[in-house]
């Protein structure tokens, strides 16, 4: 039987995810972003990255693993470089002071990037990608997170889920976007399986024993995920590692493990992000490039294949029509909390 579902409008889950985060002691400014975040992921039908994630943001505060009032410092560190430390509290409120002049060097250079530092990190990337589509730039963006995922041929936890995001500006149309998780899937959806007590698929994850595994607990707490695409998916987890972590001068997956000491709270690291301004890098005639780029678009969908993100950008219409669609037991829990 299909779990039961309620429909909240935009307004009524923004407001009930702030005023969760607002009474358990998140600052204004962190509990307006982090909401803005959940609510996003819930009205786009990506349950793992929706308003489920309030509970992990109360669980982190409580065991200590995040500043709930932290106040981030934006650098500008070069030409091309902007650095924001985000002094221990989610990444949310850092991408958005570090925004905009991230955009502004990248229309200036043609190229520039964000380094967040020292920030808790949960959030679906496309978030963030999008807000830089939005401008016209293409983006590119990638984190690492903890120690949960299996190198290829190995068995042990090492490697971070670590999502890698896409976008690419089109006129008049949402933008192309992907975002991924480098592990078969994102360890939210297994954290879902184990709440619902449903076995996960084959390939997801194995035991400590490096065998294929279809219980959600013991892959998360005993075993690892495997990460898509056997070694392909494996050397872009360790580029992410790289180029997310000693690269911007932050932690690896398993220095993050090690920095949680058992905690259980969300990961701590940081995150990068790369603006690039096609009126820069292909010059005089760039608008007559991106319309080839339309070509290939088309030319996906004219095979009947689809664009990644049209799962979402159809959610998102549907939700704008009849509300966000959320399961009534989670809903039930996140009043409860207002309750309290
Ligand atoms: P999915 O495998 O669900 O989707 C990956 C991408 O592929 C999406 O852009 C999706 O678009 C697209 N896609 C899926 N199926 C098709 C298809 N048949 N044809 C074309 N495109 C397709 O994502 P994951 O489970 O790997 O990751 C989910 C989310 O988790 C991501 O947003 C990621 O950022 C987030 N995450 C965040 C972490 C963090 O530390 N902050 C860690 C790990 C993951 P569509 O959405 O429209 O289906």
């Amino acid at each position: 039987m299909a779990d039961k579902t309620v429909f909240l409008s935009e307004e009524d889950a923004l407001t009930m995810s702030r005023n969760i985060l607002l009474k358990k002691g998140f600052s204004k400014d962190v509990s307006r972003g982090l909401s803005e975040t959940v609510v996003a992921g819930q009205k786009d039908g990506c349950g793992s990255h929706g308003l489920y994630r309030i509970l992990g943001c109360i669980k982190t505060l409580e065991a200590g693993g995040v500043v709930p009032d932290a106040e981030p410092h934006v650098e500008d560190a070069s030409g091309s470089i902007v650095r924001i430390n985000a002094n221990g509290g989610f990444s949310q409120l850092s991408f958005s002071l570090g925004l905009p002049l991230l955009i502004e060097k990248a229309k200036e250079n043609g190229i520039a990037l964000l380094a967040i530092n020292h920030c808790v990190h949960f959030s679906a990337l496309w978030i963030e990608v999008e807000q830089i589509t939005r401008q016209g730039l293409v983006a590119i963006a990638c984190n690492p997170t903890q120690a949960y995922v299996a190198p290829h041929g190995g068995s042990a936890p090492l490697l971070g889920t670590n999502p890698f995001a896409f976008g690419w500006p089109r006129p008049g149309k949402p933008p192309f976007v992907f975002d991924f998780a480098t592990s078969t899937v994102a360890r939210g959806d297994v954290e879902l399986y184990e709440r619902e007590g449903k076995p996960i698929p084959d390939g997801w994850g194995v035991d400590s024993k490096g065998q294929g595994c279809n219980d959600p607990r013991t892959v998360l707490e005993k075993g690892a995920l495997l990460t898509f695409g056997e070694h392909k998916g494996a050397a872009l987890s360790m580029m992410i590692e790289l180029i997310a972590g000693p690269l911007i001068g932050d932690l690896m997956s398993y220095e993050s493990s090690q920095h949680d000491k058992s905690k259980g709270a969300l990961p701590y690291h940081g995150e990068v992000i790369i603006a690039m301004d096609p009126a820069m890098t292909a010059g005089r005639n760039f608008e007559e490039h991106l319309a080839r780029a339309e070509t290939l678009f088309d030319s996906v969908e004219s095979q009947g294949a689809r664009l990644p993100s049209g799962r979402r950008y159809k959610n998102r219409e549907k939700s704008e029509k009849d509300g966000i669609e959320i399961s009534e037991k989670l809903y039930l829990e996140l009043r409860s909390l207002l309750d309290e």
